[in-house]
């Protein structure tokens, strides 16, 4: 959806917020087209609003399900890197006791570009039969030929297409360069609350999916590099081709660029192998910089958060965004910032490895990122609960996007600057070794797992060997 009309406060966020950027500009329509498209809008609206974004079951059971994805994907580049065609395969397993009769895909890239020319297509699919998409077409209900049991596994399979609209964005292309953020499809969770069927926000991340494994063949012209989520090797394709497999083991999601970059590689010293993508506009030496920074930073989050264990990470650059960064698992995007990227990087633990429902829970994420963006730059965050200024009774630190969609200016400064204070002043409650012990053992707890407020504030007091509750009110974390 396009950005709303105000300009942050500040003109470079260390996040994902939203920045100016230019409007499209409306295209000429005939009458007849317009009035089809309105119908075809319409009839969006009201599939979405007959289908409510989380529908509790009647006897809606808290396990999270499907379970363990395994995603197989083989695509073909055509020679701009902006348009790919091939297959996807996910296998699956019903870890709930309630049998599972039908899984969600999240196309989430359909919200660029709306419904419905959609920028992903889903044809010719098996194991299962497809709905007309819903939720603006970021959703497509599979029913399954029968439920399947606790335990019992199925596969769906289907043709998949995207088209990378102009843009430098998560999923866009900035001439030569795309990024190919959210492009493919993965399956919804249905939990205690029903099925997540939540919309796309452009102001912040809509995205709740479970640990999967995933295996991509990416066939592209030879003269792209293709950086991607997890460990890739090239083999040669036909002729001026590539064929980039890579391959990532208990991800969320899967990202990849294609693009002429510059890449510079160093491994941290705990092994770590980052690579640094530079577009077009970033210089060697900022490129530099970004490298040595990357390979510190995620060694700093590593010591307090638990191991990195994914191998590998690739830090993509582009002075372009119009955000100043983009989280991913083993894969960020980032404008030329420090705390850009140690944001980002922050994120491979909070929203990767320890996950959350983003769009009900942001504060999980960007909060716990930020504050750990502040340890990581030895930033103690000293008096910052004295500048906090609430503008309703409504306004909570724990709001969902749903929420900061309706309140877009305050969504920046609540849940990344008043968050990441909260998480400070905890610290300086339980003391620094509490603290330390309590986000290390939290991590290991919810690895690869997710996290939710409750069950953190659990943890909290259990640190704190005391109630919390005067603490969680005058800072407003709810839940
Ligand atoms: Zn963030």
């Amino acid at each position: 959806m396009p950005p709303g009309p105000y300009l942050p406060a500040r003109p470079f966020r260390p996040h994902r917020r939203r920045r100016p950027r230019p409007r499209p500009r409306p295209r000429r329509e005939d009458p007849m087209r317009s009035a089809l498209a309105l119908l075809a809008t319409l009839a969006v609206l009201l599939t979405a609003a007959a289908t409510p974004s989380r529908a509790p079951g009647p006897q809606a059971d808290p396990v999270r399900t499907p379970a363990a994805p395994v995603y197989t994907v083989r695509l073909t580049g055509d020679s701009a890197g902006t348009g790919w065609h091939g297959h996807e395969s996910v296998r699956f397993t019903n870890a709930s006791a309630e049998p599972l009769r039908e899984v969600y895909l999240r196309l989430w890239d359909n919200a660029h570009g709306g419904c419905p020319a959609s920028p992903i297509t889903v044809h010719g699919l098996t194991g299962g039969t497809p709905d007309a998409p819903s939720v603006g077409c970021t959703a497509l209900r599979v029913a399954l030929p029968s439920p399947l049991g606790r335990g019992a596994s199925g596969v769906i399979g289907f043709d998949l297409g995207i088209r990378v609209p102009s843009g430098a964005d998560r999923f866009g292309h900035d001439g030569r360069y795309s990024f190919l953020g959210n492009a493919l499809p993965v399956l919804a969770v249905r939990d205690a609350a029903g099925w997540h069927l939540d919309p796309y926000t452009d102001n912040g991340e809509s995205f709740y999916s479970q640990a999967a494994d995933f295996a991509v063949t990416l066939d592209h012209p030879s003269d792209l590099l293709v950086p991607a989520t997890g460990s890739s090797h090239d083999t040669p394709g036909s002729a001026g081709r590539t064929v980039t497999t890579a391959v990532a083991s208990k991800v969320r999601d899967f990202a990849w660029a294609a693009g002429p970059f510059a890449k510079i590689s160093a491994t941290s010293h705990a092994g770590v192998r980052v690579s640094v993508y530079s577009a077009a506009g970033v210089g060697p030496s900022d490129a530099r910089s970004m490298l040595e920074l990357a390979t510190s930073a995620i060694d700093a989050h590593a010591r307090r958060f638990g191991a990195y264990p994914y191998g590998e990470l690739a830090a993509v650059l582009d002075d372009d965004f119009w955000f100043s960064g983009m989280e991913y698992p083993g894969f960020v995007l980032d404008r030329v910032s420090t705390s850009a990227l140690v944001h980002e990087l922050a994120h491979q633990w909070w929203y990767g490895i320890v996950g959350d429902d983003e769009y009900n829970d942001p504060w999980l994420d960007e909060a716990f990122s930020d504050y750990a963006t502040d340890l990581a730059l030895g930033r103690l965050g000293e008096g910052c609960w004295n500048a906090v200024s609430w503008t309703s009774a409504d306004e909570r630190l724990t709001g969902s996007m749903r929420y900061w969609d309706a309140h877009p200016t305050r969504y920046g400064t609540v849940v990344y600057d008043y968050g990441k204070c909260a998480l400070h002043d905890l610290r300086r409650l339980i003391g620094d070794t509490a603290m330390a012990a309590l986000l290390r053992d939290y991590a290991r707890d919810h690895w690869y797992g997710v996290s939710t407020t409750a069950e953190f504030k659990s943890a909290a007091r259990a640190a704190a060997g005391t109630d919390l509750t005067g603490f969680w009110e005058l800072h407003r974390i709810d839940g």
